[in-house]
């Protein structure tokens, strides 16, 4: 894990999972752009030590896991101001609101593996607001709803784009086997209106500072439109969901072995067959009070 500065005030702490953005104010105080796994917490805490660097507030892109996961801890801990798309905070601010993440999930299962990504946001984005102040600091908000409900991209005052995970680097497109987004339609659209976006510097979460990412959008479209064909094809007769899920986890050679990863595939599953429906090329039909996926 180490810190690289991508422009002017603009650095990015780099672990082996995901590049995580933030400004630098006087004095070592920190605006970071998300806030990392909880696991990578104390990676990034010798990191601020070594630096003398105190995080005085989280703008976070979107409410998952690696992307809030230490926000409650730094607000707690370092009295570190949350900020939030108002739908994503939602979404954090108790177990309740990370139901409809994890919708098939047992509230009790949700606390054990993602209790600590609940927090009460300090301070909320509009769905319309492009801009938000933070700590004097002027930040530019585009709204790139898909992957998540109310996913943000931020931009820094060195014009440094965070785009946190409406586009992933292609490095980490060709090493992932499946990629979560809450609705595909929605996300493919986000992803295409990136091509309008100037600015200096980008940052994706997974991963790295680039300076430019029109030449990888077209490969992230291609990417969840791949994924779909690769599902409608293992669909030939009517099927049920839990068989389908079979065949996906069985034809992506994945081990499915507790209740974590089995919530995973199906989480990110079920998206892909709701894109087909919306495209036209699969539908549901109900027989003998069974739902079946029919082509
Ligand atoms: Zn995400």
């Amino acid at each position: 894990m180490f810190i690289k500065k991508v422009k002017g005030n603009t650095f990015l702490v780099e672990t082996s999972f995901q590049s995580i953005p933030f400004y630098k104010l006087e004095g070592g105080k920190i605006i970071m752009v998300d806030c990392g796994l909880i696991e990578e917490r104390e990676g990034i805490l010798n990191l601020f030590s070594m630096e003398g660097l105190k995080p005085a507030a989280v703008l976070a892109t979107h409410a998952h896991v690696d992307h809030i996961g230490n926000a409650a801890y730094f607000q707690k801990e370092f009295g570190a101001r949350i900020i939030m798309n108002e739908v994503e905070a939602a979404v954090a601010n108790s177990i309740r609101g990370l139901k409809t993440t994890y919708s098939t999930l047992a509230a009790t299962d949700i606390m054990k593996h993602f209790g600590n990504m609940v927090v009460e946001a300090d301070e909320k984005i509009g769905m319309h607001e492009d801009h938000v102040e933070v700590l004097g600091a002027d930040f530019r908000i585009i709204a790139v709803p898909g992957h998540s409900p109310g996913h943000i991209a931020v931009l820094t005052p060195d014009n440094v784009a965070c785009i946190g995970d409406t586009l992933a680097s292609c490095d980490v497109l060709g090493s992932s086997r499946m990629m979560y987004s809450f609705s595909i339609s929605k996300d493919l659209e986000s992803k295409r209106s990136l091509m309008d976006l100037d600015a200096d510097k980008f940052v994706l979460s997974h991963k790295g500072a680039f300076d430019e990412i029109r030449s990888i959008i077209p490969a992230n479209i291609k990417y969840f439109e791949d994924s779909a064909d690769e599902v409608l094809s293992l669909i030939e007769t009517p099927v049920g969901f839990e068989e389908l899920l079979d065949r996906v986890i069985r034809h992506k050679g994945t081990k499915v072995a507790s209740l974590y990863k089995y919530n995973r595939m199906e989480r990110m599953t079920r998206p892909l067959l709701e894109f087909l429906i919306d495209t036209g090329r699969l539908r549901c039909e109900i027989v003998d009070n069974r739902l079946y996926y029919v082509k």
